[in-house]
């Protein structure tokens, strides 16, 4: 049980009030952990992902070493770029960025979010009148760079916020090509759900002997998710999310498909039918897909159909439910989706929809999350009206905004694929850069990179 308080963890009182007005009474697993190794200068690699409370876990701690430059100065030339904050997604960086105005919001210290699919020219005067934290999805970042409407030459701290999804939309050559333009004397706090080799190496190119932290993967292994599959025919699978939908707890529900063109034409399907639903997918404007999120957001629509690119980071409080409407391919993603559901200690249900086709990827996921989810034969009423099957050309959404170069390989140090159990709870110590993990590991051993020194 977690009993340290945000007072205890020294934030200053400016800090403390907002988190008050946010509501925050206690800090969560990664705060707690993140803060104090943050204040102290550390980098730090976290093992957390959306739904532990992560963003104020490096937001904090962030604003508070920024405090001594708070200026009320109108000169751009006082509030250059002191902290990156780099994001994989438009809406995660928008979800970002409104968690740092709102813990910044009794300081001098000013924010401001910058992502593709927007004109850019909107971006710049605001950039040009001095921002202290800049939140950036990496391509866009680029662009103001190259057009030199952005310097980085002060950069005190730098976050990769979600991490691992950031090098599997291909971002690490964008990554790399901002990394060389920080200053070498920086703190870098890196945020990943999942530690691949790939993440590894990030980590030691251009991390000094960070700090590691884990939480529990809460969202897969979660006792407060109730996590169910339906064995379906692909056919049938209309009609039994019209009736899960028809259900009291599905009061608000984010559908999940694999393809923009499912998404789309799965809400159209609901409207028909008098569900108020709508889709979020790569194709839509980003003013859409905002529409989309407030109206879901405010309840005026009680469905909301998306692709695992739109959706990612989607920050909705006390969401009841999450469904798959098709199951992810990419395991990890299925632990992404469900953590919609499900935050901040509140309960939530995850109901997946599996065809024969599918239950191969449904085994990947239950080792994965190393649970065996409960199973269900669809009961549906016969003679139903059927919907036609999906063309079979369509492809699972990617990225746009930057290209991706290759398909993520299969990792090869089992370690770090494997789901995260609580960790130990004994504070963190900083790990030596460069060491190489143990060459065999007893189930429950952290690797000679993490190995953490006795005490
Ligand atoms: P994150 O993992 O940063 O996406 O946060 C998940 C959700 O938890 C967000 O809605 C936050 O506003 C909320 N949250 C973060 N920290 C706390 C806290 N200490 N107490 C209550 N809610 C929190």
């Amino acid at each position: 049980m977690n009993t340290v308080s945000f007072a205890d963890l020294k934030l200053a009182p400016e800090l403390l009030r907002a988190l008050t007005e946010s509501g925050y009474t206690t800090p969560t697993p990664v705060q707690a952990q993140a803060i104090p190794v943050v204040l102290e200068g550390h980098d730090l690699m976290a093992g957390a992902q959306t739904g532990t409370g992560k963003t104020a876990a490096f937001a904090l701690p962030l604003l508070q070493k920024l405090l001594p430059h708070a200026s009320s100065s109108t000169s751009p030339a006082r509030h250059p770029v002191r902290a990156l904050i780099l994001v994989p997604t438009r809406e995660l960086a928008v979800q970002v960025e409104e968690s740092v105005r709102a813990y910044a919001k009794h300081t001098n210290l000013r924010s401001l979010v910058v992502y593709g699919g927007v004109d850019i020219k909107t971006q710049t005067p605001h950039l040009k009148t001095g921002v202290e934290v800049l939140v950036a999805t990496p391509g866009r970042l680029l662009d103001h760079i190259e057009q030199k409407t952005v310097l980085l030459n002060q950069v005190q701290v730098l976050v990769l916020d979600e991490a691992d999804r950031m090098l599997d939309m291909g971002f690490m050559p964008a990554l790399k090509r901002i990394l060389a333009l920080l200053p070498r004397q920086r703190q870098s706090l890196m945020f990943s759900a999942t530690f691949s080799n790939e993440i590894k190496k990030l980590s030691e190119d251009f991390m000094n002997y960070p700090t590691l932290i884990e939480v529990a993967r809460s969202n897969a292994s979660a006792e407060n998710i109730t996590q169910k599959v339906y064995l379906v025919q692909q056919s049938d699978k209309h009609q039994l999310l019209a009736q899960i939908l028809r259900g009291d707890d599905a009061k608000q529900v984010i559908v999940f498909t694999k393809t923009k063109l499912t998404a789309s034409r799965l809400a159209k399907q609901l409207q028909r039918e008098g569900v108020s639903a709508d889709a979020i997918h790569g194709d839509k404007t980003q003013l859409e897909r905002m529409q989309a999120l407030d109206a879901f957001k405010q309840g005026k629509v009680a469905v909301l159909i998306a692709t695992d690119v739109a959706a990612r980071g989607l920050d909705i409080d006390h969401l009841p439910m999450v469904i798959n409407y098709e199951i992810p391919h990419a395991a990890e993603d299925y632990v992404h989706r469900i953590g919609r559901t499900g935050r901040a200690g509140a309960s939530g249900t995850a109901i997946s929809l599996v065809s024969p086709e599918e239950e191969r990827y449904l085994a990947d996921i239950e080792k994965l999350i190393k649970t065996e989810i409960k199973k269900e034969k669809a009961a549906l009423p016969e003679h139903a009206a059927r919907p036609p099957r999906a063309p079979r050309a369509e492809q699972p959404e990617r990225s746009h905004e930057y290209h991706r170069p290759a398909p993520s390989k299969p990792h090869h140090d089992p370690w770090f694929d494997k789901p995260y159990v609580p960790s130990i709870s004994a504070p963190a110590v900083p790990v030596k850069k460069h060491e190489e993990p143990a060459p065999v590991k007893p189930k429950a051993q952290i690797p000679a990179l993490f190995m953490r020194k006795p005490s």
